[in-house]
C-alpha cells in the first residue's frame, strides 16, 4: 500500500506534464489559426472606438496629424493659382474657370425660370488680391490671423484662386450679400435644392471648426480637374 502510494505520487506528475504539454500545443495551434481573425476584430474595435470618440486627446492628436498631413493653414487648404489661359470673363469683374462657365450660367438661367434671381459677387481672385484682402483688412480691423482666417483665406489658400469658386447673392436682397442672413433668401433655398444638378457644392458648412459658415460661397465639382483640386477638402477623417 505504502509502495503503491509512492508509485502514484511518481506517476501523477508525469501524467500531468504530458497532459499539460498536449494542452499547450493544441491551444497554441488554435491561437495560430485564429490569430488573423483576432487581429482583425481587435483592429476593427480600435477603429470604431477612435471614430466614436467625440473629443479627447487621441482624437485631437489624429486631427493634428491629419492637419499637418494635408498642409492646412488656419483650417484652409493650399490651392495653386489657375493658369490664366483657362480664365473667362462672364460679366464685368467676374472671371471663372472656363470648365465651369456653362454650368454656372445654366444654373442662373434655370433659377430665373423659377423666379429666383442669382447674382454673382466674386469669382476668380488672384493670390495677390487675396493677399491684400487678407492682410489689409486684417490690419484695418485689428484682427489676429486665426480670427481673420475664420472669414477669409490666407493668400495661396483660397478656393477662389482656382477659378472654381463663386460667391452668389440674391438680386432681390442685396443687403444679404456676404452675410450669414443670405441663408434666409429664396436664392439660397433654391441653391440648396438645385445646385448639385449643376455640380455646385457649398464649401464652408456650419460644422467647420476653423472657418465661419459661408452660405454664399459655392465651388464647382463638375470636372475631373476640379474634383482633383478639391479631393482633400472632400476627404473627412
Ligand atoms: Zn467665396
Amino acid at each position: 500500500m505504502e509502495q503503491n502510494k509512492d508509485i502514484n505520487q511518481f506517476d501523477i506528475p508525469l501524467a500531468k506534464r504530458t497532459y499539460l504539454k498536449n494542452s499547450n500545443s493544441i491551444l497554441f495551434k488554435k491561437l495560430l489559426i485564429f490569430s488573423p481573425f483576432l487581429l482583425l476584430i481587435f483592429s476593427m474595435a480600435t477603429l470604431r472606438l477612435i471614430k466614436n470618440l467625440d473629443a479627447g486627446p487621441l482624437r485631437n492628436l489624429i486631427l493634428q496629424v491629419d492637419a499637418n498631413y494635408d498642409q492646412r493653414v488656419l483650417g484652409h487648404l493650399p490651392y495653386d493659382e489657375i493658369n490664366k489661359e483657362k480664365l473667362v470673363l462672364i460679366e464685368p469683374n467676374i472671371e471663372v474657370h472656363i470648365d465651369m462657365r456653362d454650368s454656372l450660367l445654366k444654373m442662373r438661367e434655370e433659377a430665373k425660370k423659377d423666379g429666383i434671381y442669382l447674382v454673382f459677387l466674386s469669382g476668380y481672385r488672384s493670390i495677390n488680391l487675396q493677399k491684400d484682402i487678407f492682410y489689409t483688412l486684417k490690419s484695418r480691423r485689428n484682427q489676429e490671423a486665426a480670427e481673420r482666417a475664420r472669414v477669409s483665406a490666407p493668400p495661396g489658400y483660397s478656393e477662389h484662386s482656382t477659378g472654381f469658386a463663386i460667391d452668389i447673392g440674391d438680386a432681390t436682397q442685396r443687403e444679404t450679400d456676404f452675410e450669414t442672413q443670405f441663408e434666409n433668401t429664396q436664392a439660397f433655398k433654391w441653391l440648396i435644392k438645385n445646385a448639385a444638378k449643376f455640380h455646385f457644392k457649398l464649401s464652408f458648412h456650419k460644422d467647420n471648426k476653423y472657418i465661419d459658415y459661408e452660405p454664399w460661397h459655392w465651388r464647382y465639382e463638375g470636372s475631373i480637374d476640379a474634383l482633383k483640386i478639391f479631393e482633400r477638402s472632400n476627404r473627412k477623417l
